[in-house]
């Protein structure tokens, strides 16, 4: 493609986002997560939005580049990483892949045996647990590597945050402890939360969100870098639990209306994920109250509608690589 056609291809898509950034600025709708005190210290007015494509052009809007910790966005990747390490069958021994339809923290297990889903906290602790490392910070350093290969730079932790949500993390501990009383983990349970709470403190801007959500776009493969992150059973595992479990207990309102595989933090982070194509990162602290971003919900849901990105949309351009074998073969 010639360079002028490839820059055009995208004016559509800035003057889409730059739509919807000026159309939801003014909301104010929401409240910041306060359970993890730290935070409560957001400004609520920050707003960012990136688009990162398989081709590896990023566009960015607004905050896009204030730092906040990935929460609960880190999910699909840890749970990426864990059936990278174990293998699919040893993972869903473990870990359910059915929508609970409550809230991220709530204590309840498919048949009492299992977590529902790796997406709500249970499932996602025990994620965390396989992970490769019997310390905390064997596991950190893992996961560290993970999250900064999907995003393309070196990620740090805030250590503000780790210590607010680890003194003040009460609940995730009686999780953690449920976990062990169900035999599906025989680590060091108080090691494992460590992790976990160190995962959820680790700082992303809204352009990293993106990135690594382009990265499971692209077959997890990070199309900056180039680097392979995720093997692609792994990425089709990953995208179908964000599908139907990514947004708590919105995920089945979300499939319907936005249908979009995507996840969102209490921080105020969310990610979706268009197959073959682009990964988007939505930034604005205010919550509703299942505990995802406003702003992230709406942008999302008219983002979809205005482009046919649905799954099942009939607009819906699908998967490249079927576009590129109908140009080979000519069929
Ligand atoms: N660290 C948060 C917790 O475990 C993550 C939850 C979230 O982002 N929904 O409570």
């Amino acid at each position: 493609m010639n360079p002028n056609a490839s820059e055009k291809r995208y004016e559509h898509v800035i003057e889409s986002l730059n739509f919807l950034y000026e159309k939801h600025r003014c909301c104010d709708e929401g409240t910041l997560a306060t359970y993890i005190p730290e935070l409560s210290k957001a400004d609520p007015s920050w707003f960012g939005i990136a688009l990162a494509d398989v081709d590896g052009k990023v566009l960015e809007f607004g905050n896009s580049q204030i730092e906040f910790t990935i929460q609960s966005v880190s999910k699909p990747f840890i749970f990426g990483a864990a059936l990278d390490v174990l293998g699919r069958d040893e993972v869903l021994k473990r870990v359910g892949v059915e929508p609970s339809g409550d809230s991220f923290n709530g204590i309840e297990f498919q048949k009492g045996e299992r977590p529902y889903n790796a997406m709500i906290n249970p499932g996602a602790i025990l994620a965390t647990s396989l992970i490769p490392g019997s310390t905390a910070n064997e596991k950190i350093s893992r996961i560290l590597d993970i999250l900064s290969k999907a995003a393309g730079r070196h990620l740090t932790i805030d250590e503000n945050t780790y210590r607010s949500e680890s003194e003040t993390g009460h609940r995730n501990r009686a999780i953690g402890h449920l976990l062990r009383n169900l035999n599906l983990l025989e680590q060091d349970i108080d090691e494992v939360l460590e992790a976990y709470f160190r995962q959820c403190s680790v700082l992303v801007n809204t352009r990293d969100l993106a990135v690594m959500g382009a990265t499971l776009a692209n077959m997890g493969v990070n199309p900056i870098t180039g680097e392979s992150v995720f093997g692609i059973d792994t990425v089709r595992d990953v995208l179908s639990v964000m599908f139907s479990c990514g947004m708590y207990d919105f995920a089945g309102e979300w499939a319907f209306r936005v249908g979009i595989p995507a996840k969102s933090g209490v921080s105020g982070g969310l990610v979706a994920v268009v197959n073959r194509q682009f990964g988007l990162g939505i930034f604005s602290p205010r919550l509703d109250p299942m505990g995802n971003t406003v702003r992230g919900v709406r942008i999302c849901t008219d983002f979809s509608e205005q482009n046919g990105l649905h799954a099942f949309n009939f607009t819906n351009v699908g998967s490249r690589f079927v576009e590129s074998t109908w140009a080979r073969t000519g069929n």
